[in-house]
C-alpha cells in the first residue's frame, strides 16, 4: 500500500537537529550578559545535542549585550558554536534605537531575526497573552491579516535581517482569516526571496493558544516551492525550554521534505543537512 511505503520512507529516516536559532537569555528584562547568565544556556545546548546556538534577544535589550562575554563563553565551550544575535521587532518606541544599534554593531553580530510584534496600537505587543487578544476584538480579520503581512515585507526589506521570526504570528490567539490569504503570503514569500532572507520554524506556536508550529503547513509548502531556506527555532526565554518540542518538529520536517538547516556565522549562511539513513 502507499501509505504503508511512505510511512516506511518515513521511518528510515533520522532526523537530526542541532541548532537552536531563537532565544531570550534576557528574558523579559534588561540583564547583563555574564557568565553566570549564559552558561546554563550551553549547558543546555550541550544536554540535548545541540551544537549550535544563537543568543537573539530583542533589540529593547541591547544594552545587556556584552560580545566580550559572548566570546568568553565560546571560549569556555568550545565545542559549541555559540553565536551573537539579536531579535529587531517593529517596536515603535524601541525599535529605532536598536535599529541604529545593529547598524553600528553589524560586524560583530552573526545573525539578525526580524520580527513584527505590534500593529497600531503603539504601547502593547499583540502577541501579549492574554492582553494581545483585546486588539483583535471587533477588527476585520482578514484586514489585520493583510496589515501584518505588509509590516512583515516592511521589516523582510530593511537589508537588516538574516531570517524572520514566527512569520504568522498573527494567527497566535487562533483568529483566523475568512480570506483565502494565499497570495498575500504568496507576496510576502516572494519579498522574503528576492531579499534572500530565510524563515524560522519555531516550536514556540506549539506553546501558545493557537497550538500549532510558526509558520503553518501552507506557508511552509509554499515556501518549500519557492527554496526559502529555514533555521531551527524554539525562542526559549528559559535555557529549560531550549529545543523545545524538537522531536516534533524534525518529524514535521521530515513530512514536507526539508532537510537542510541554515547557520551564520557574521551573517555568511551556511546549510547543512540534517536528515540521513537510520
Ligand atoms: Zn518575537
Ligand atoms: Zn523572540
Amino acid at each position: 500500500m502507499e501509505t504503508d511505503a511512505g510511512l516506511d520512507q518515513l521511518s528510515s529516516i533520522n532526523y537530526q537537529l542541532f541548532s537552536d536559532y531563537h532565544t531570550h537569555p534576557q528574558g523579559h528584562r534588561v540583564q547583563r550578559y555574564t557568565p553566570a547568565l549564559l552558561q546554563p544556556w550551553a549547558d543546555s545546548a550541550r544536554a540535548i545535542h545541540l551544537s549550535d546556538i544563537a543568543f537573539t534577544d530583542h533589540d529593547r535589550y541591547h544594552t545587556g549585550i556584552d560580545f566580550g562575554e559572548i566570546d568568553r563563553m565560546r571560549e569556555q565551550n568550545p565545542d559549541l558554536h555559540i553565536r551573537a544575535g539579536i531579535e529587531l521587532d517593529n517596536d515603535p518606541v524601541h525599535s529605532p534605537t536598536g535599529r541604529k544599534w545593529i547598524e553600528r554593531n553589524w560586524d560583530k553580530l552573526d545573525f539578525v531575526l526580524g520580527s513584527v510584534h505590534f500593529l497600531d496600537r503603539r504601547d502593547q505587543m499583540f502577541d501579549s497573552i492574554p492582553v494581545g487578544a483585546e486588539q483583535f476584538k471587533g477588527c476585520d480579520i482578514d484586514a489585520l491579516y493583510a496589515d501584518y503581512f505588509r509590516r512583515v515585507c516592511e521589516i523582510a526589506a530593511t537589508g537588516l535581517v538574516d531570517c524572520l521570526a514566527h512569520l504568522d504570528l498573527i494567527k497566535i490567539h487562533g483568529h483566523r482569516p475568512k480570506a483565502d490569504i494565499d497570495a498575500i503570503v504568496a507576496e510576502t514569500l516572494d519579498v522574503i526571496r528576492s531579499r534572500d532572507v530565510t524563515i524560522e520554524l519555531s516550536t514556540a506556536g506549539w506553546r501558545k493558544p493557537v497550538n500549532e508550529l510558526y509558520p503553518g503547513d501552507r506557508i511552509i509548502e509554499l515556501a518549500v516551492k519557492k527554496g526559502i531556506p529555514f533555521t531551527t527555532a524554539s525562542d526559549a526565554h528559559s535555557h529549560a525550554q531550549l529545543g523545545d518540542n524538537f522531536s516534533r518538529l524534525a518529524e514535521k520536517m521530515s513530512i514536507f521534505g526539508i532537510c537542510e538547516v541554515c547557520v551564520f556565522e557574521k551573517h555568511r549562511r551556511t546549510a547543512r543537512v540534517v536528515s540521513g539513513p537510520k
